[in-house]
């Protein structure tokens, strides 16, 4: 009867181990989905992805917000047509594999940090009067989709 009851609990053991790892996979599963969102801009016709615009909206302060064309500024949506297979390799907009994610992550992760010492330098030029006030950085506009994930 002892063994049923040992056995029973390596059974269980097993498969909460297996429901962690499963859980572990389907969210970064869904954060790759994520950052890999294509989006087709309304002016300039090009796709772009979401991670491009995670980097771009960190980086250049003039980029309107989310759902905006990093090249051209224009408005994009997201793309739900077709998918080719230029488009998982297309140069301007290469589609994210698992290993990319940990590497965009920390691309993503070190350009925040550079803004944020832009911006601490531009308010201190700006306390000092060394900069005009136009020249300031505006706030980044957090879209709904946000991930905190990032
Ligand atoms: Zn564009």
């Amino acid at each position: 009867m002892r063994i049923w009851l040992y056995l029973l609990g390596i059974i269980a053991s097993l498969f909460t181990v297996i429901y962690k790892i499963s859980e572990i996979f389907y969210s970064h599963r869904l954060e790759l989905d994520e950052l890999n969102l294509l989006y087709e801009c309304k002016e300039c016709g090009k796709f772009h992805r979401r991670y491009q615009e995670e980097i771009q909206i960190r980086l250049d302060k003039n980029y309107p917000a989310y759902h905006h064309c990093p090249r051209c500024y224009g408005k994009a949506s997201l793309y739900h047509g077709e998918e080719y297979p230029w488009m998982l390799t297309n140069p301007e907009a290469p589609k994210l594999r698992w290993r990319d994610v940990k590497k965009i992550k920390r691309i993503i992760h070190d350009v925040e940090r550079y803004r944020l010492e832009d911006e601490s330098i531009e308010k201190f030029l700006y306390y000092y009067r060394l900069i005009p006030e136009e020249n300031k950085r505006p706030p980044i506009i957090e879209s709904e989709e946000k991930n905190d994930t990032l």
